[in-house]
């Protein structure tokens, strides 16, 4: 009899913990947090490997602290030390399951922020930076070192390049996806070619595109299956002159198999934000669809 009983009572535990977990896939990763502070069962739920594959960061509100509606937003010390204590306690709920992080688009990232939850989260796959911060070489190198498995950032200036690319040499060998979200010059294409051999997906969308940069790229990385130049313009300087050419140009001068991406308005996302000025349209404008959105899904959050 105390066998059954005890036997129904693991039931109606297990069963709990599974609604629970339901329940919970609902919230954002405050609420979450939260909802782990109530009691033992709702903590224990909360730890469910099913609710960590993704930290999405992208909305976040914490307590005493207001919105961040704009870039280089929670730069204060106080404000800095709760993102750390914030990102500690997410990151030890997951257990070290996350496999993509998403950093909130206008908060300020620090070198302690991004290796505090650098070393609780060692099978990170994607990486989305936000667009302001302060990141150092010691920082990048600090955090790649503990996310070996990447294979995949969304790029901002909040890094130096050079500093994210050394990093890349050292740890990061199996980087198969890049987005980069402000320019994309000749130096970049370089650092690609020699840092990123086995780069199959490349999104240069809505930016400056050097020419000679993306023909270097197009016949020097032999693995590329698909670049994404939506609403790009493709430019270079000769003598002082500066010349924009088209997809036709480029593919002129390149031998390759993979495919490019260029707008075509009916699936392109930003020809359709612009036909939707409405209340979905974000509160940064053109800028931060940039940074979220893309036509290849796998970059796309
Ligand atoms: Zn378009």
């Amino acid at each position: 009899m105390k066998k059954i009983i005890s036997g129904n009572k693991y039931s109606n535990d297990h069963l709990i913990y599974e609604i629970l977990v339901i329940i919970f896939t609902t919230l954002s990763v405050v609420d979450l947090a939260i909802a782990s502070m109530v009691c033992k069962s709702w903590n224990l739920a909360s730890r469910s490997p099913k609710l960590w594959k993704r930290l999405d960061l992208s909305i976040l509100s914490l307590k005493g602290m207001n919105e961040p509606l704009r870039p280089f937003a929670w730069m204060d010390e106080y404000s800095s030390q709760k993102i750390t204590q914030f990102l500690k306690y997410t990151s030890s709920l997951s257990g070290g399951t996350i496999s993509c992080i998403i950093f909130n688009y206008n908060v300020y990232l620090r070198d302690m922020h991004l290796i505090s939850i650098a070393e609780r989260t060692p099978n990170l796959k994607r990486l989305v930076l936000p667009i302001s911060g302060n990141i150092s070489k010691i920082g990048i190198e600090t955090a790649l070192r503990s996310w070996r498995g990447l294979k995949s950032i969304t790029i901002t200036s909040m890094v130096h390049y050079i500093n994210l690319f050394d990093a890349i040499e050292k740890y990061c060998t199996n980087i198969v996806c890049l987005k980069f979200t402000y320019c994309f010059e000749q130096d970049h294409a370089k650092s690609l070619v020699k840092y990123t051999p086995n780069l199959k997906v490349l999104s240069i969308r809505s930016m400056r595109v050097n020419m000679r940069g993306l023909c270097y790229v197009l016949n020097n990385l032999e693995h590329l299956k698909v670049v994404n130049l939506s609403h790009s313009i493709i430019l270079d300087k000769f003598d002082d002159e500066l010349r924009i050419y088209s997809i036709f140009d480029v593919l002129s001068r390149v031998n390759i198999s993979c495919k490019i991406i260029v707008c075509q308005r009916r699936s392109c996302l930003r020809c359709k934000n612009e036909n939707m000025r409405n209340s979905r349209r974000l509160s940064n404008g053109s800028l931060e669809e940039i940074w979220r959105e893309d036509e290849i899904i796998c970059l796309a959050h």
